[in-house]
């Protein structure tokens, strides 16, 4: 058999793999809180109503069903691109129009993720206009819809662009080790991206205003000089314009962090709630765990481009993911589109390690919370933010390794400090 053919086999076995996990993961979530659904775990009978308890199994549910047309749609696509042809017609027909050289390959790029975006426009339309207004979670217009669509498209051009070409032109022109200059091309352009996010990315899609609650102020600014934190700035975010749901958060870096609240949040937890999950935020950056996040995520994407400099050499990695490679032109985006299809199908099976640091982090920020603060409050902010998100009190033990970057409500409410 040759290599061309492996391959191919690879992918169809690792995508029939892909598909029985994730149906398999599916079905126990559902199992599990259909069996749970007609009571209220022991632990919370006495905080949380059985009515609390339904509408978030109801809402799980819901959710999971998505879920497997979203599987669905997401294997046609991948077959649809690669064996059944869709990549290998659509690099013909923009060299048809555009010739050999960069900016074919550009094209090359943007049409597919255009495309790409177009085929996840139903379903995202059907999660937010129909699950999340049926359990009273959405407040997104359709007008305030259609405008953030038409500035998520805007800003990804801009963004994506400039990254892009230079990425291409590496690959292309950078020799032997291109893979490494873009390597360092793209960690510095993602600190830069994340350096302008707070104050020209994330005011395009909502209004921060300065916290006025006086009171809260001072109790944070005592909080974080307690545990010898500075802070440029304390904001309330029109979270509530798109959704109920609710959270709080840091931006930025150094000295010029930002304190983010969502005015969802001012108005679901009271003010010792407040500081708690404050605090929670402050362990994160107490140990590290944004920094340690970036360094995984830079060093898994050094080895990730190594990889694909090897694969970009390789025939078969194109005749056996369905296209036929331009033999004396640059194959350079085909590689990198095949390579970013494929990728995950690989990477899912080892999610489980990723989603289990996230979990221990969590748990690392709530005792530093319960330290910082009060771990009443902290508890009692837990299961309003849980029960406020419908999140079900009872998932699948299996489903929670592959999926869940915060531990379950009972996990961390059993481990905090009576
Ligand atoms: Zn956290």
């Amino acid at each position: 058999m040759n290599t061309s053919l492996v391959m191919t086999w690879t992918l169809v076995g690792v995508l029939i793999a892909n598909l029985l996990t994730k149906l398999w993961l599916n079905n126990r979530q559902i199992e599990h809180v259909v069996r749970h659904r007609s009571e209220v775990p022991k632990a919370f009978a006495e905080t949380i109503s059985l009515e609390a308890h339904q509408k978030a199994a109801n809402y799980t549910l819901a959710k999971a069903k998505i879920g497997l047309i979203d599987l669905a749609i997401d294997a046609v696509t991948l077959l649809g691109w690669t064996l059944l042809g869709g990549l290998d017609f659509l690099n013909q027909i923009t060299i048809d129009w555009l010739g050999h050289g960069l900016l074919q390959q550009i094209v090359l790029v943007v049409s597919f993720s255009l495309i790409g975006g177009l085929i996840g426009l139903p379903l995202s339309l059907y999660q937010t206009f129909s699950i999340e207004q049926r359990f009273g979670f959405n407040h997104t217009t359709p007008k305030l819809w259609v405008s953030d669509l038409i500035k998520g498209l805007a800003l990804g051009l801009v963004l994506g662009l400039p990254i892009l070409w230079i990425v291409l032109w590496l690959m292309k022109s950078g020799g032997q080790i291109w893979w490494f200059y873009a390597w360092t091309a793209m960690v510095i352009y993602q600190l830069f991206v994340m350096w302008i996010a707070p104050n020209v990315i994330m005011p395009l899609f909502n209004k921060f205003t300065p916290l006025e609650d006086e009171n809260l102020r001072a109790r944070v600014i005592r909080l974080m000089d307690r545990a010898g934190f500075t802070a440029k700035g304390f904001f309330v975010m029109d979270g509530s314009r798109r959704s109920a749901h609710s959270n709080a958060f840091f931006t930025g870096f150094g000295s010029a962090k930002r304190v983010v609240f969502f005015d969802t949040l001012l108005k679901q937890l009271n003010g010792d709630e407040m500081e708690a999950v404050l605090a929670h935020e402050l362990g994160h950056f107490k140990h590290q765990h944004i920094l340690k996040m970036m360094v995984t995520s830079f060093v898994l994407s050094l080895f990730g481009l190594a990889l694909l400099g090897w694969l970009s050499q390789q025939i078969w990695f194109f005749t056996g993911l369905g296209v036929l490679p331009n033999l004396n032109s640059d194959n350079s985006a085909i590689a990198l589109l095949l390579f970013m299809l494929v990728l995950p199908l690989f990477t899912f099976f080892v999610s489980p390690l990723s989603s289990y640091r996230s979990r221990k982090f969590e748990f690392q920020a709530d005792a530093y919370a319960a330290e910082q603060s009060n771990s009443k409050a902290l508890a009692s902010a837990l299961l309003k933010l849980y029960q406020d998100n419908a999140s079900t009190l009872t998932p699948d033990p299996w489903y929670v390794s592959f999926y869940y970057s915060h531990p379950p409500a009972s996990q961390r409410l059993a481990r905090l400090p009576a």
